[in-house]
């Protein structure tokens, strides 16, 4: 049986407006800000509003339509950060590398021969934070 939603999780409290983020974009159904660690400039996280824990326990309609979302912002993404390519990630359970129990999709900008850092290796500066939400949110205008 799939493990239970809870809605203490950090991203039901940013959904809430109880915790800060850098939002680069949201709609009636999708919510996507700025990862706080990110790996590469302008990872950004993609959610759905609905609550969902992960892959296993979405509807398949909130999935596809966080999907389009994702894709919306890897376009912008690439031109924002005149990134060479686009890598999508989504875990499921901490056994498959999840951390953060609201399904999300991570969308990380690329460039050619550059690895990316290790997941939660360090906090980015705030400034540089808010000038690539600045970005981002100009390249989805
Ligand atoms: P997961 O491993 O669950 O797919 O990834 C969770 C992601 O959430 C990580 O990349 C981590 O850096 C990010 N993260 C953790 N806490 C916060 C937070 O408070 N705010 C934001 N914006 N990102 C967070």
């Amino acid at each position: 049986m799939a493990a239970a939603y809870d809605s203490g999780n950090i991203f039901a409290k940013i959904l809430r407006g109880e915790l800060p983020c850098n939002k680069v974009y949201e709609d009636d159904r999708s919510f996507a800000f700025l990862d706080i660690m990110p790996r590469t400039p302008g990872h950004t996280l993609v959610i759905p509003k609905a609550p969902a824990r992960n892959i296993l326990d979405v509807a398949p309609d909130d999935f596809a339509y966080a999907m389009r979302i994702a894709q919306k912002i890897a376009i912008a993404a690439k031109g924002a950060f005149s990134a060479d390519g686009i890598t999508l990630q989504q875990f499921s359970e901490a056994a498959g590398g999840q951390v953060v129990f609201h399904l999300h999709v991570h969308v990380m900008p690329r460039f050619a021969g550059v690895a990316l850092l290790p997941p939660a290796s360090r906090k980015e500066e705030p400034e540089v934070l808010a000038e690539h939400t600045r970005r981002l949110i100009a390249a989805l205008a």
